[in-house]
């Protein structure tokens, strides 16, 4: 069968998954990132828990067998580590399958063999007489009569077919914050207590502390860490839903108040969790957002030969969500309806999905309240 060029908007998980299936396959397709290629070789090193579920499918289209992928990516891979987790990650869910990989490392591996072209960030789709053009920043206007959106959470294609679909913003108020030690203080004060896991918790009532390590080279380790809480209510600085994404950067002394409240913490939380230390580390805070589009809106998409994948169509919260296995089984399970099927019938790929994607918001929103302590609280 001779198959039209897909188009494919977004180099992240969704979207280069799909692409290395899609060539694997022999069908041809091309990927287009907003990012330059530089920035995008440089972003995203952080920590993310894969599963088997998600990576041992793809194995066989990056021809790599799983040893080998997991020292490649993970976050430790520099001492040789394979991503170990603790046993807590999954908060009494008993599921520790899984490696930490670094999603940088990930997303290098993926792309591998690919028609990237960088730099070009889609503002508009114009669907016209069974054609689709997708308009980029610089005016560009190519034709495509397939396009994917893989364009992450506040997709653009998405917004070319349902331009009112919101984000549900769950009630936590949620700190990341970045530093880096030397190996020698992270064996000394850090190690000992880790156990040989990249991820640990500690939970004080209903606020959840996390370190996870996010790489490790010759001179650092890097740290990513998270302080987090339900929402106490309107006057809660923590918790602004409104606020703009710039203002992500915005810390209230609210934050290191807290944290000073807690008193002395276990090792090594108390290393991380000092607030006069957190005020020279880059932080941010974060809102936990899930978005699922409708079956019917996402049918009228296919309709225009107009589909989604991965976070563009089920964004999950970063903190208890699967999104980077979600995005890769979608990546693979698209590639293959297309295999199978071709493009005529793009909703019939829906058919096998909305379910399931239902499941991984619904999971995703689950697990933050339980890392909580609020199991079956009513969000
Ligand atoms: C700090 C952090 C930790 C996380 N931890 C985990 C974890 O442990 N486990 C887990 O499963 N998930 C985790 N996630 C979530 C996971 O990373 C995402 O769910 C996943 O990356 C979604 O993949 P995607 O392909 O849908 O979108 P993305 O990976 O977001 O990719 C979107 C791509 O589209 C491009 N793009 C966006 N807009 C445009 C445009 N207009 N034109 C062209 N290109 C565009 C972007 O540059 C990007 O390359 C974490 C996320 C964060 C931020």
């Amino acid at each position: 069968m001779s198959h039209p060029t897909i188009s494919i908007v977004g180099a992240g998980l969704s979207g280069l998954v799909l692409g290395r299936c899609l060539k694997q396959r022999g069908i041809p397709c091309v990927i287009f990132d907003r990012d330059t290629a530089a920035a995008a070789a440089t972003r995203y090193s952080y920590g993310i828990t894969l599963y088997p579920w998600a990576y041992r499918p793809l194995l066989r289209y990056l021809d790599m067998n799983e040893a080998t992928f997991q020292k490649t990516v993970a976050v430790d891979s520099f001492i040789g580590g394979v991503g170990r987790l603790s046993r807590e990650t999954r908060h009494g869910l008993s599921e520790t399958e899984g490696f930490r990989a670094n999603r940088r490392k990930v997303e290098k591996i993926l792309r591998q063999g690919l028609d990237i072209r960088w730099e070009h960030d889609l503002t508009e789709i114009i669907s016209e007489e069974g054609s689709n053009s997708m308009v980029f920043g610089k005016g560009q206007k190519l034709q495509a009569s397939t396009v994917v959106g893989a364009d992450g959470p506040h997709s653009q294609v998405r917004k070319a077919f349902t331009p009112d679909s919101n984000f549900t913003i769950l009630p936590y108020a949620v700190y990341n914050g970045k530093c880096r030690v030397d190996p020698m203080t992270f064996e000394d004060k850090f190690a000992p207590h880790m156990n040989g896991a990249n991820v640990i918790d500690h939970r004080i009532g209903q606020t959840l502390l996390q370190i996870t390590i996010a790489d490790r080279t010759e001179n650092a380790v890097s740290i990513s860490y998270t302080y987090s809480r339900p929402a106490r209510g309107v006057a809660d600085l923590g918790f602004t839903p409104e606020r703009s994404a710039a203002s992500a950067s915005r810390i209230t002394d609210q934050l290191f108040d807290e944290v000073r409240s807690l008193g002395a913490l276990e090792a090594p939380f108390g290393e991380v969790f000092d607030a006069e230390k957190m005020r020279t580390d880059r932080l941010l805070n974060w809102l936990m957002r899930s978005i699922s589009v409708d079956v019917a809106e996402l049918d009228a998409g296919a309709g225009r030969g107009i589909l989604l994948v991965g976070d563009a169509a089920h964004a999950t919260p970063i903190l208890g969500g699967d999104g980077a296995n979600a995005a890769i089984q979608d990546g693979i399970d698209l590639a293959e309806y297309i295999v199978r099927n071709g493009t005529s019938d793009p909703a019939g790929f829906y058919g096998t999905k909305t379910e399931t994607w239902r499941s991984y918001v619904r999971d995703g929103e689950e697990r933050l309240a339980k890392m909580h302590g609020q199991a079956g609280a009513n969000l």
